[in-house]
């Protein structure tokens, strides 16, 4: 017998990917940023006195909610915070998705969707999207979800659906559209206009990949008032703390060094693509900061993880059907992606 309701005893739970311990590994498996955060962002966990500690956070984290209504041209209404972008995420399903309110996505994406939807005894519909294809709109239309959820670019294949396509998906759905802008800050273009012009859609971001701050958890989303004042219902009373309301403001206004390292981090993307094809192993064309490889065969993707592994490189394997060719590799700084690539040129015959 067991104490926990059906779905959850039938669910598995999300695996993240690894963190090591030991400090020489080099580590291109959960798409977490080479470079520091900003040194802004340094400075005011710094200067953090002990009455913000004593005190409750702001509620909102207005702070943060202003700075992005200045960037993003939108009012502090358009803002909700999150303690990460999963904690958004973990709203939405929660205030959209339910027994009688079906959840849809495009397949294969982000795993946590269809964990956080078993939590909720969602109804699931998953729409194929063959790796390479177009996104599957006409399908996800049809799928009636009460909220539908786009990656964009995708995870784990990294790449970017045209803006035209995900207004076509927006305006051709009854329900919400979240569209997980994770990996944005590494992509030629984004939907953030659509959070700003269309009732039913969320755009998701995360200071976790572009601004180096995983370590911090702070995501947001933007959307219409009437969305946010419903999520808003939802959150927990205090779900961003002081320390990161203070880290990810001042991270989000510094704008230069932000584009300072994505412009690292995507020069890096496209050398590193370029020398691993190569070698024989290509990837997906990526607008991301990671690349969605697929080796040879043999050694096969299982095969050149576990050497990689075996050199101290840690790359993410995805061991289920339909990935399990693949390898997804995080774009370090150059002397990691050097190693990458000298590790597989002596791997791959
Ligand atoms: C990293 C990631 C997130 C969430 O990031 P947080 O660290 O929780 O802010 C959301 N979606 C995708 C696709 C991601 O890769």
């Amino acid at each position: 017998m067991s104490y926990f309701r059906d779905n959850i005893e039938a669910m598995a739970g999300y695996v993240p990917g690894e963190q090591p311990t030991a400090p020489d590994v080099i580590k291109l498996n959960t798409n977490e940023n080479p470079y520091p955060p900003s040194p802004r962002a340094l400075e005011a966990i710094a200067a953090i006195t002990p009455d913000q500690l004593r005190r409750y956070p702001h509620p909102m984290g207005n702070a943060f909610r202003d700075a992005a209504a200045s960037q993003f041209h939108v009012t502090r209404d358009h803002v909700l915070c999150g303690n990460g972008m999963d904690d958004i995420l973990n709203l939405t399903v929660r205030a959209f998705s339910g027994p009688e309110a079906a959840l849809v996505y495009p397949s294969p994406t982000y795993t946590l969707y269809a964990v956080l939807a078993s939590i909720q005894a969602s109804v699931v519909r998953e729409v194929a999207w063959p790796l390479g294809s177009d996104l599957p709109v006409d399908g996800l239309i049809k799928a009636k979800g009460n909220v539908t959820y786009l990656a964009n670019p995708n995870a784990p294949t990294g790449t970017l659906v045209p803006r035209e396509e995900v207004e076509r998906l927006a305006d051709g759905l009854n329900g919400v559209l979240c569209i997980d802008e994770a990996y944005v800050d590494f992509a030629k273009a984004d939907c953030m206009e659509l959070a700003r012009t269309r009732p039913n859609v969320l755009v998701m971001r995360t200071m976790s990949k572009g601004y180096s701050l995983a370590g911090m958890r702070f995501g947001f989303a933007i959307g219409d008032p009437d969305l946010i004042t419903g999520l808003i219902k939802v959150k927990d009373s205090y779900n961003v703390d002081a320390v990161a309301i203070a880290a990810a403001t001042a991270a989000l206004k510094d704008q230069s060094y932000f584009q300072e390292t994505r412009a690292k981090v995507i020069a890096e993307r496209e050398r590193t693509a370029g020398r691993l094809s190569e070698l024989g192993m290509p990837s997906l064309p990526s607008q991301s900061n990671f690349l969605f490889c697929q080796p040879p065969n043999p050694p096969g993707a299982a095969g050149v993880y576990e050497s990689l592994k075996a050199r101290g490189i840690l790359v993410r394997y995805f061991n289920c059907p339909g990935l399990d060719d693949r390898l997804r590799v995080t774009i370090g700084k150059p002397k990691q992606n050097d190693a990458l690539i000298a590790a597989v040129s002596e791997l791959i015959p």
